[in-house]
C-alpha cells in the first residue's frame, strides 16, 4: 500500500492510501509513483468520472458510463461478496459506501487515470482510500468480474480494518477475487508456487511478506504467497481460521498489533513449523510432491 498526499474531492490535502494490485498491466505500482495532482476533482468538475448511471447495492454505489441494471449478475455478485467477506473473516459489515467507477472503454479509463493521477502506472483497476472515501476505478473489459471482486474486497475490508497490513490485504483480495464457486482456491497461484518450489527458488516466509512496505515491492510471487497464507489460514482448520479472525479483530482495535508471524510462533494451532505446513497445504491443492 502506498500512502501519499493528493487533493481529492476537497480543497484540503488529505491522506490517501491506494492499494497497488496484481491487476496492473506493465510494470505495476512503484513507490512514490503518484505525485500530488495539480488542482482538485472539485475544481475540475467530476474530472470525467462515469455518471451516466448510478446503482446502489448494499454498501456499493456504482457509477457507470453505461446503463447498468441493479439486477445485473455482476452487481449481485459484488453485493453478495460483502457477506462472504464478513463471514469468512469474522468482521462486521459496514455501511460506509464503497464507490465503484466503471468506464466503458479502456481508452477512457486510461485517459481519466492519466489526467487525474499523472505518473500512475498502467493497470486495469485500482482502489483508493481517502479520509472520506473508498473508491474503485475500473474499465469494462474481459476480466472485469475478477478485477472488481478483488478491488471491492479491498473496499469492504478497509471499511472496517483500515490498518490491515499490506500482505494480508492483498492475500485476502486474491482469495476473494476467484469466482465464488471456487471458495477461495486460486489455481494460477497454486501452479506458480508449485513451480517455484520445484525450481527451488521459493520457500514460504511470512516475516518476509510482512516486511514489504509498499505494493511497489510486491511481485507476482509475493501476491501468490500472500494468497497461500490466507488460504491456509481460512481453509485448513477452524482453529487457524479463528486465529486469523482474532488477528483482524486486534488490528481493528490496535493498528500496532504485533505481526501475525509472531502470533503463529506462539500458537499451538499453527503447528510447530507453519512454513512447512503451508507447503504441505500447497501440495494438497496442487497435487505435486513437495520436499521439505
Ligand atoms: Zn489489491
Amino acid at each position: 500500500m502506498e500512502r501519499f498526499t493528493i487533493p481529492w474531492m476537497a480543497t484540503a490535502t488529505l491522506l490517501v492510501a491506494a492499494v497497488g494490485c496484481a491487476h496492473g498491466v506493465g510494470s505495476g505500482w512503484r513507490a512514490a509513483a503518484l505525485p500530488a495532482v495539480a488542482g482538485t476533482l472539485v475544481s475540475s468538475g467530476t474530472a470525467g468520472l462515469p455518471d451516466r448511471s448510478e446503482v446502489t447495492a448494499g454498501q456499493l454505489v456504482i457509477h457507470a458510463d453505461f446503463p447498468l441494471a441493479g439486477q445485473h449478475r455482476l452487481v449481485r455478485d459484488l453485493d453478495g461478496l460483502r457477506a462472504d467477506v464478513s463471514q469468512e473473516l469474522g468482521l462486521p459489515v459496514s455501511d460506509e459506501p464503497v464507490h465503484l467507477y466503471l468506464f466503458d472503454t479502456v481508452a477512457r479509463y486510461d485517459e481519466f487515470v492519466a489526467r487525474t493521477y499523472p505518473g500512475f502506472p498502467a493497470r486495469r483497476a485500482f482502489f483508493v482510500e481517502t479520509d472520506t472515501t473508498l473508491a474503485v476505478f475500473a474499465a469494462w473489459q474481459d476480466r472485469i468480474a475478477e478485477d472488481l471482486r478483488h478491488e471491492t474486497t479491498h473496499g469492504y475490508v478497509h471499511a472496517v480494518v483500515p490498518a490491515i497490513p499490506l500482505w494480508l490485504d492483498e492475500g485476502i483480495a486474491e482469495f476473494f477475487e476467484t469466482p465464488r464457486s471456487d471458495h477461495g482456491l486460486h489455481r494460477d497461484h497454486v501452479a506458480r508456487l508449485a513451480g517455484r518450489l520445484l525450481e527451488g527458488t521459493w520457500q514460504p516466509d511470512l516475516a518476509r511478506l510482512e516486511a514489504l512496505a509498499s505494493a511497489g515491492e510486491m511481485s507476482q510471487d509475493h501476491y501468490a504467497e500472500a494468497w497461500c497464507w490466507a488460504h491456509w489460514l481460512l481453509r485448513t482448520t477452524p482453529a487457524r481460521k479463528r486465529l486469523l479472525e482474532e488477528y483482524l479483530a486486534d488490528i481493528r482495535r490496535d493498528p500496532a498489533t504485533a505481526p501475525l508471524s509472531a502470533r503463529l510462533r506462539a500458537d499451538p494451532h499453527a503447528g510447530a513449523n507453519p512454513a512447512a505446513a503451508v507447503k504441505e497445504h500447497l501440495a494438497s491443492l496442487g497435487g505435486v510432491t513437495v520436499g521439505r
